[in-house]
């Protein structure tokens, strides 16, 4: 089993995955475009047993999802880097944000959604299945 590991920018928040992640998946909604500062959002989804805080401890904030849900988003205290989404709709999984790896570098997106959001300026890989919106939820 591999185990890989993430944590904020400040150092204070720590955590840990351990064994395969069920996908990789980059996302143009406007959420993740605000969160992320950016054009788009990375969501590495893991199972929840397979994910635990090492060190520290995160605050959150729960906002609604376009298909209805809610999503609680949890974030470093001190230097407020966001660490991973809990989906109320998928509760059995975490959906770790992959630029808070050590190593993000073998993280590679299985899927694109939300591609109706997305800047024309942004090139999605070559045979990356596409979803205007998202196919599941949020
Ligand atoms: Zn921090
Ligand atoms: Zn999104």
């Amino acid at each position: 089993m591999t185990t890989i590991r993430g944590g904020c920018q400040c150092g204070g928040v720590r955590y840990e995955v351990t064994g395969d992640p069920i996908a990789a998946a980059m996302c143009f909604c406007t959420d993740c475009q605000a969160q992320s500062g950016s054009a788009f959002g990375m969501s590495l989804i893991v199972p929840k047993e397979s994910f635990r805080l090492v060190k520290g401890a995160t605050k959150s904030f729960t906002r609604p999802t376009e298909s209805g849900s809610t999503v609680e988003c949890a974030f470093c205290p001190d230097c407020g880097t966001r660490l991973f989404h809990l989906p109320a709709a998928k509760a059995e999984r975490v959906n770790v944000k992959p630029g808070t790896l050590d190593d993000a570098s073998h993280i590679r997106p299985m899927v694109a959604v939300w591609t109706r959001r997305k800047p024309d300026w942004v090139t999605i890989p070559e045979g990356l299945p596409q979803f205007e919106r998202n196919p599941g939820s949020a």
